[in-house]
C-alpha cells in the first residue's frame, strides 16, 4: 500500500510534529480553518515541511473561503506531483512535494482566473519565509 520505507517513516516521525506526520507522510487533512496559513496575507514563499523546497508564493494566493490555504499556481509546477486520488468515495487530484512526496492537499478545477485551478493546501504541509527587503 504505501511506497515509503520504515526507515524513512522513523526519520520523518523525529522531524515531524505526529499531526504533521499523519497529514505529510500518511495524507491526512487537518481540519479547515484550524491551520497556521489559511487566512494569512504575508508576503513571502511557502515551502515544504518536509525538505524546504519553495511550492507557493504569496503572490498567487487567495481566500477561497475552503479553511484552507489556497493558491492560483504553483511557484513551480515541476516542484508539484499530481496523482489522481480515488479515496473516500471521491474522485480528486492530490498534489505531493517532487522532492520528498509530501503529501501536501488536492487541486480541484474551481480556482479564479488565470489558471482556474484552486491548489487546496494543508497548512501543516508548508513552512512559511517571509520576504526579506
Ligand atoms: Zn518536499
Amino acid at each position: 500500500m504505501s511506497d515509503h520505507s520504515k526507515n524513512d517513516d522513523a526519520q520523518w516521525r523525529e522531524k515531524l510534529s505526529p499531526e504533521e506526520f499523519r497529514i505529510c507522510r500518511e495524507k491526512g487533512t487537518e481540519p479547515p480553518f484550524s491551520g497556521e496559513f489559511w487566512d494569512s496575507k504575508s508576503v513571502g514563499q511557502y515551502t515544504c515541511k518536509c525538505c524546504d523546497k519553495p511550492l507557493f508564493s504569496s503572490a498567487s494566493k487567495y481566500d477561497s473561503g475552503s479553511g484552507w490555504p489556497s493558491f492560483y499556481q504553483p511557484l513551480h509546477s515541476e516542484q508539484i506531483i499530481e496523482q489522481r486520488d480515488i479515496a473516500h468515495g471521491m474522485i480528486r487530484t492530490e498534489i505531493l512535494c517532487q522532492s520528498c512526496g509530501s503529501h501536501l492537499g488536492h487541486v480541484f478545477p474551481d480556482g479564479p482566473d488565470p489558471t482556474g485551478l484552486r491548489y487546496c493546501v494543508n497548512s501543516a504541509s508548508l513552512n512559511f519565509s517571509e520576504e526579506t527587503k
